[in-house]
């Protein structure tokens, strides 16, 4: 008896928490995907900014399985060479002094939420412990982080939501300053909101906060996770407004694909985060730091980040382009290089479908902006082809609706 072609699905037997396509891929290489039945996609999403270096990488496949051959896991209580060869390359090329490795970028801005009010528990200065935040901001998805992204769609149904944080309106600095009391510790932000839109803050907004937090004792916290480790031409986005912050959430592109997060903070600020405060089970274990010492020193060599830079200048001449040849349809060209969105006017889930049956993969992100965060190996000549695609299905749209 042969089996049938297409069997019919089996019910998942998994969490309904993903309004999932049933499209399923078999193998990745550079930045292409192939389903199973053999079909290539071109990858502008790269697993939502992880995959920074593509599929398949030869340089991380080959510190995976080395270090496979040798060690998998040991625990935190034993010191893990690969964890603090990552810190030391991490702390060279940051404003940092000290780093805590997790799994994810929740984690990983959960550790700096942790930091930035323990920091001033040391100080003797509890009843300092709420944190400014900003409306459209994402910061992860556990009980904390949902609290201080404070999207109401993610927080409500949860119980009570956790007391400390106050969101503003990004880029109004006089709303910051009047937001600021007695009880605030810090202000938390992305420099370049991503699920929110693909909002880049301006460098005077940046600057201004970080005035705001040396004249009233705060820290500032950014969470990179989405933004940082090279997806915006610099290794992390703050480099672009020439201040630095005293704690930093970094995750996604850190292990390219390898579950890895890490927490970066100023000696002054870490130095409360003593035995006993903290932990992790899995954070920087061998074989995850394995990968993001390999990571990062591609990110690193010389060449990278200006590659990027120059694919994201031409990635946002391409979208200009596009918003000129169709006005009604393309509202705004946004983000930082090869971190970018269109708001356009079709709906943004059926846009996404419509792309990827032109074998483009994409994100939607919040305000109907369609989100680009290609591998960033990304070519010139892939970005030619991936506007094409994109640009059919623009057609396609406006077909339907004359
Ligand atoms: C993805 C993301 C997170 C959460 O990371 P997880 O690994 O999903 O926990 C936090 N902050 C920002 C800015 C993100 O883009």
């Amino acid at each position: 008896m042969s089996t049938p072609k297409n069997p019919a699905p089996e019910k998942s037997a998994m969490f309904g928490t993903y309004a999932r396509t049933p499209l399923t891929f078999e193998r990745g290489e550079g930045v292409r995907l192939y389903s199973s039945e053999g079909e290539e996609y071109l990858d502008f999403n790269s697993g939502i900014g992880v995959n920074a270096l593509g599929h398949s990488d030869k340089g991380i496949k080959k510190a995976l399985l080395e270090q496979s051959e040798k060690l998998w896991h040991v625990s935190n209580i034993y010191t893990i060479p690969q964890a603090e060869k990552l810190a030391q390359k991490l702390v060279k090329a940051t404003f940092a002094d000290a780093v805590f490795f997790t799994n994810s970028g929740a984690e990983a801005v959960e550790c700096a939420i942790k930091t930035a009010r323990h920091y001033f528990f040391d100080l003797k200065q509890p009843e300092k412990f709420e944190i400014i935040a900003f409306t459209g901001s994402f910061h992860g998805r556990t009980l904390g982080t949902i609290a201080a992204g404070g999207n109401p769609a993610y927080v409500e149904g949860f119980g009570p939501t956790l007391p400390g944080f106050t969101h503003i309106a990004p880029g109004d600095l006089k709303a910051v300053e009047n937001a600021i009391g007695e009880a605030t510790c810090a202000i938390l932000i992305e420099p370049v909101q991503g699920e929110g839109g693909l909002n880049a803050m301006d460098k005077n907004f940046m600057s201004g906060l970080r005035k705001l937090c040396d004249r009233h004792n705060l820290l500032l916290i950014l969470d990179e996770v989405q933004c940082g480790y090279g997806r915006t031409g610099k290794f992390f986005a703050y480099e672009w407004s020439g201040i630095e912050p005293d704690i930093m959430a970094v995750a996604k592109g850190i292990g390219a694909g390898f579950p890895l997060g890490a927490c970066l903070a100023t000696e002054k600020v870490a130095a409360s985060m003593v035995p006993g405060t903290h932990g992790s089970t899995y954070g920087g274990n061998p074989l995850a730091c394995a990968v993001g010492n390999a990571v990062i020193d591609h990110i690193l060599a010389d060449g990278f980040l200006a590659h990027v830079e120059k694919t994201g200048q031409v990635l946002n001449r391409y979208m200009q382009q596009l918003m000129q040849k169709y006005p009604d349809l393309v509202l705004d060209v946004r983000g930082k290089g090869l971190m970018a969105g269109m708001k356009i006017k079709p709906p943004i889930r059926d846009f996404v479908d419509s792309l990827r049956s032109h074998k483009l993969l994409c994100v939607a992100a919040g305000d109907n902006v369609l989100r680009f965060l290609p591998p960033l190996i990304i070519t010139e000549d892939d970005i030619g082809e991936a506007f094409k695609k994109i640009s059919a299905a623009l057609d396609d749209f406006q077909s339907k609706t004359h």
